[in-house]
């Protein structure tokens, strides 16, 4: 896999240059990720905590650090002092628990919310009633130690590019409408996490702010 040679063509094709590429390094050696930060990525994404937890220390300072998958709130504690983002919080459960293990440190931690916007069951999320339910919860807007950065979504996997187009409208459409509204200081909507190897490109046009891009830089996970 010539990493360097990747990235360099991912790149060329971005149409929002302002979008930050995650490079998504799960499954992946610490070499690849080394390659990667020579390379001047400095933002990584990672799917299991146990993996995170292994390769942070192995990398330099200031390396980014994106929780992506799925997080189970009995594991939050252990990324919660460095993580840079956390991309998937699908529940008002987690994010409670976010919320209490920063406490705990006294830092506060960044957040996305996961929309589901894909047409299969599996994936995880928040529908736009969910939303709406938890933003006007009163102990959602007693939480101290998160900051809400925006949304993040994954369209489904397949090969009509109309539906996922239509997937990242329609989350496109919630992050806009949210901006309207009145939110607590904590929440901010500017972040839409959008966007994979197989659709960043569509997912680009239809605005998103960052993409989480893996097999298309260091190759298929097998
Ligand atoms: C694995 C993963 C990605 C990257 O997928 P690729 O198709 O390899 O680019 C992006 N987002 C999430 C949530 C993932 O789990």
């Amino acid at each position: 896999m010539d990493i360097k040679a990747n990235l360099e063509a991912v790149k060329k094709t971005f149409i929002n240059p302002d979008c930050l590429l995650v490079a998504v390094s799960k499954t992946k050696p610490l070499a690849d990720l080394k390659e990667a930060y020579a390379c001047g990525i400095r933002d990584f994404g990672e799917n299991k905590v146990q993996e995170i937890q292994a390769k942070q220390p192995e990398m330099p300072e200031d390396t980014r650090w994106h929780m992506i998958g799925h997080l189970q709130s009995n594991k939050v504690k252990y990324i919660a002092p460095f993580v840079h983002l956390i991309h998937g919080v699908d529940s008002f459960k987690l994010l409670k628990e976010i919320n209490k293990q920063g406490k705990k440190i006294d830092r506060i931690i960044p957040v996305l919310l996961q929309i589901h916007i894909a047409e299969e069951e599996s994936k995880f999320g928040f529908d736009a009633k969910e939303i709406q339910e938890m933003i006007q919860d009163p102990e959602f807007t007693a939480l101290t130690h998160v900051s809400v950065q925006g949304l993040m979504g994954m369209a489904t996997f397949t090969e009509d590019e109309n539906q996922i187009r239509k997937e990242f409208k329609s989350l496109k459409s919630l992050f806009e409408n949210l901006k309207k509204e009145t939110l607590p200081a904590f929440v901010e909507m500017k972040e839409l996490s959008m966007g994979m190897s197989g659709d960043y490109l569509i997912a680009q046009e239809e605005g998103s702010t960052m993409v989480r891009i893996g097999s298309a830089i260091f190759g298929s996970r097998g």
